[in-house]
């Protein structure tokens, strides 16, 4: 008989298994909670269902989760989790946490959506390390949960807001799995994190932009934009040589005409490319676009020769595309002091370049 993963349940699975085991309904709504809301990774730590029906239960359905191998904690409070799932892969997600700063409660949880990547950008240490698989609904979800589980021991209030699809992997070649985990983690009853606090960054698979437009309007966008013409796209992002700028902008275009939905373009900046003839092609491409600009100074990533541009010439660089007439902001710099960037801890660990297991 077929075994589900509890977290990649919804309630109405639930409710099915329940029906099938012969349960009342409401006990698939105490799981559900226990699950999703509760974030709970075990039986044993479920307290108001009998045992012999969490014994009946466990026949059919099981936790799969993973091993928490280390944590990092950054100074600014961003915490970089590294976790070994059921078949010894390796998969990073970050939590940046800026609840403590005194204007936002905002706490973000940046997840991966495959093992390693097939993209292979110039800048990323997991393309570096070629595509091993797609996560499943679960493994996503589950990324969420564990950070809530694990942040939870410390502080029982903690909640996380926003999720943002920018860790390993590309999340539109995973798309059926990263929709289900969206829905999935936006049900009231469960981590009930609102469809606009979710957004997917992507290099640019553009029939999938499209797609994403018409199957789910509400969650965000993200385009890897990186450079303003064809050469220099596809050099950083060898999605570019499939599907080039021309392509993506007009992508770009239909989805903000469907959605009526502000894009994110991301630009990394280099020491190499912080200059102004860059902006001003910039402020070109897209000044006929519904979007926004995110600046993100490179951080180092061993095996690139990329370095980071100094805060004078990001702030000259924004200012040219303001000028410009595009809306622009300048990421925070989070993590640096615990390579929070994507893939650079998995990476670390397997080389055997690493420190102890962090106490959490
Ligand atoms: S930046 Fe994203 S899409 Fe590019 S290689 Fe890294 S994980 Fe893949």
């Amino acid at each position: 008989m077929e075994m589900y993963d509890l977290r990649s349940c919804t309630e109405e699975t639930l409710q099915t298994v329940c029906g099938e085991l012969g349960l009342k309904r409401f006990r698939a709504a105490q799981l559900f909670q226990w699950v999703q809301q509760k974030a709970v990774r075990s039986w044993d730590e479920i307290k108001n269902i009998s045992t012999k029906d969490l014994t009946l239960l466990s026949s059919r359905l099981n936790f799969y989760p993973p091993e928490l191998v280390t944590e990092r904690r950054s100074i600014d409070g961003t915490r970089k989790y590294l976790f070994r799932l059921q078949d010894g892969e390796m998969i990073e997600c970050v939590l940046m946490d800026y609840a403590r700063e005194l204007t936002r409660d905002r706490h973000t949880v940046c997840v991966s959506t495959q093992v390693g990547c097939a993209v292979g950008c110039a800048f990323c240490a997991t393309g570096m390390e070629g595509f091993r698989r797609d996560l499943t609904i679960g493994e996503i979800v589950g990324q969420v949960l564990d950070v809530t589980h694990f942040i939870r021991q410390e502080d029982q209030d903690f909640q996380v807001t926003n999720v943002v699809f920018m860790g390993m992997g590309e999340p539109l070649l995973n798309y059926e799995q990263v929709l289900s985990a969206i829905m999935l983690m936006n049900q009231e009853r469960g981590l009930n994190i609102g469809m606009r606090r979710m957004t997917i960054s992507t290099s640019g698979v553009v029939p999938r932009i499209i797609q994403l437009a018409k199957d789910n309007p509400q969650v965000g966008l993200a385009i890897s934009l990186h450079a303003s013409n064809d050469l220099a796209r596809s050099r950083l992002v060898p999605m570019n040589r499939r599907y080039p700028l021309a392509q993506l902008m007009e992508a770009c275009q239909e989805y903000a005409k469907i959605t009526r939905r502000r894009i994110t373009f991301e630009v990394a900046l280099t020491d190499d490319n912080a200059n102004l003839g860059e902006a001003e092609a910039l402020a070109r491409l897209l000044k006929d676009h519904l979007g926004h600009v995110n600046l993100i100074p490179v951080n180092p990533v061993a095996g690139t020769d990329l370095k980071r541009p100094n805060l004078e010439k990001l702030k000259k660089f924004a200012h040219h595309l303001e000028v410009g007439g595009i809306s622009v902001s300048l990421r925070e710099e989070r993590g640096a002091d615990i390579n929070a960037a994507c893939g650079q801890l998995r990476r670390q660990w397997r080389e055997g370049n690493h420190e102890p297991i962090d106490s959490i």
